[in-house]
């Protein structure tokens, strides 16, 4: 279809955190059937889309080593917590028949495939979404690292975060009634004023790599689609 768009291919970033939705803990599958309307929305009008999701709902290795686990230890159950969310997330997507392959950082053969970058530009090339899981395969690191890492290497051309406020903010608007929404930032604004929008690491990866970073709020309904057409919802940080 020749509907209007400003992206062909995105890198889009979910946090496990949005997986949970109404449930106490885990997965919530009316918040998948959610996301997979609205990845469906972009399928539909030709956006190719790698994405990235996170496993804070299940197990994060920072509070692991805060109730005592080795930190390396705890840093493998939250990579192998990204894989089930990618797992959940792909049974959605292919339910709403969307073609969907999953690429796990940690080979994991016989559950899903192996990362690979080729075989991943291929398959986003034909349309099929592609979720990468498992972080960058090693400890210490965030899926948002590897959500900027990921999408540098297949070349997408804007990182999407999508969080549960509507953009970065000069303060954390939930505690601060004086804090301002920012509509741009540069990468050096964000590191110079300690903005809370990803870790170092993933900010520095896209600032060397040239890649914008857009952060909205994925609760607002058609907000996703609406950047991709050129909309400004959010913050964008280039
Ligand atoms: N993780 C890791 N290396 C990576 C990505 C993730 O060790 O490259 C681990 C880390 O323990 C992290 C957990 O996986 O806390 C879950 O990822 P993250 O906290 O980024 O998930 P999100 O906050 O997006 O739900």
């Amino acid at each position: 279809t020749s509907v209007e768009k400003k992206y062909k291919r995105i890198l889009l970033k979910l946090s496990g955190e949005a997986l949970t939705g109404s449930e106490r803990f885990g997965i919530d599958p009316k918040i998948l059937d959610q996301m997979a309307l609205e990845i469906g929305q972009l399928v539909g009008i030709g956006v190719q889309i790698g994405l990235v999701v996170g496993g804070g709902n299940l197990f994060r290795g920072a509070a692991l080593q805060a109730a005592g686990l080795d930190r390396v230890t705890g840093d493998h159950m939250g990579m192998l917590a990204t894989v089930m969310n990618a797992l959940a997330l792909r049974d959605a997507l292919e339910r709403s028949n969307i073609a969907t392959q999953v690429m796990s950082s940690i080979p994991m053969s016989g559950v899903v495939d192996h990362y690979d970058r080729r075989k991943a530009i291929r398959a986003l090339s034909n349309g099929d979404v592609v979720i990468f899981c498992a972080g960058t395969g090693n400890p210490m690191f965030t899926t948002d690292s590897a959500a900027c890492l990921r999408g540098i290497e297949v070349e997408a051309e804007v990182v999407l975060k999508a969080t549960k406020v509507d953009g970065v903010y000069s303060a954390d608007p939930m505690k601060d009634p004086d804090a301002v929404r920012y509509d741009r930032l540069t990468y050096d604004e964000v590191l110079d004023r300690k903005l809370e929008v990803m870790d170092l690491t993933a900010i520095c990866l896209c600032r060397d790599h040239r890649i914008p970073l857009r952060v909205f709020e994925m609760d607002k309904a058609g907000a996703l689609l609406n950047i991709v057409r050129g909309g400004d919802d959010g913050t964008l940080i280039e």
